[in-house]
């Protein structure tokens, strides 16, 4: 294969069956489980899956690989698609199972992949996703953090996060030129602060870290299109300190925040 495809399409084949084992195990697929699998390359999670779980789907976007999987695993649907625009929403739970969401994800789409997921998180249970190591640890980042931002909040307003595996490159072949770790993301019943308008929350968010380097008032007005009195008003309402920057405010203070904007 051209190595220009193989790059584009994030194509590092994960080589060591004990790492795929402890990714699996990260959701313990069940014989009542259905598992969608995200970019199954040449299969090294897909016959760990196909052994513990109930059904797998599998999401490939190279007709040629799709093409080996299928014949390589008869018990697994195999999909040509790509995973960035798929439908996941549609997915129904199996009686009495969970609907798990397991890949090792082409590094260069993981962020839509992930917003695809997490948009369909009602029909999701829990996710193990390998990801650049950065991006994996800008999931789990707590307020404060340099890697804080609108990810870090979206992903933990919606599931429990936590930096399961971490893998080196030597694990893949070829290896990527990043450190690579798994997230295990556990879906939440319900967004973990309430939300009046999740519409109004995200737009401030968005805003807040658009201009992450501002105070918060300064960089809220330019964002939202709002007198910085109104921001500083709202802030104050909010017990939330104008002065401060977006990164070292936790979701509930967002919410708060966004409820009086
Ligand atoms: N799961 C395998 C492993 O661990 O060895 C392969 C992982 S490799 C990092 C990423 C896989 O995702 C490749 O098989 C690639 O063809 C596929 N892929 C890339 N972009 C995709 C997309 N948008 N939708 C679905 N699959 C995609």
């Amino acid at each position: 294969m051209a190595g220009g495809k193989r790059r584009a399409l994030g194509q590092h084949f994960l080589r060591d069956p004990d790492t795929a084992r402890r990714i699996v195990d990260l959701v313990a697929p069940t014989s009542a489980d259905l598992v969608v699998e995200i970019g199954p390359g040449h299969g090294a999670l897909t016959g760990e899956l196909e052994r513990r779980a109930r059904r797998v789907i599998a999401l490939e976007i190279d007709r040629e690989l799709a093409a080996r999987v299928r014949e390589r695993f008869a018990g697994v649907e195999v999909i040509e698609a790509d995973a960035r625009r798929w439908d996941y929403g549609a997915l129904e739970r199996p009686p009495g199972g969970r609907v798990l969401v397991v890949g090792n994800l082409p590094y260069s789409v993981s962020k839509p992949i992930i917003l695809a997921l997490l948009e369909a998180r009602h029909a999701i249970d829990e996710m193990a996703l390998m990801l650049q190591r950065e991006v994996a640890d800008r999931l789990a980042a707590p307020p404060g953090s340099k890697t804080y931002g609108s990810l870090s909040i979206l992903t933990q307003l919606y599931c429990d996060v936590r930096v399961g595996v971490r893998v080196p490159p030597g694990a893949f072949r070829p290896p990527p030129k990043v450190d690579s770790a798994v997230v295990h993301l556990r879906v939440l019943p319900a967004p973990r602060v309430p939300l009046g308008d999740e519409g109004r929350f995200h737009a401030v968010v968005r805003a807040a870290f658009a201009q992450r380097r501002k105070m918060l008032a300064n960089g809220l007005s330019g964002g939202l299109g709002v007198p910085v009195e109104r921001v500083r008003d709202a802030a104050g309402a909010a017990g939330v300190d104008p002065t401060r920057r977006a990164e070292t405010l936790t979701i509930q203070e967002f919410a708060e925040l966004a409820a009086r904007l």
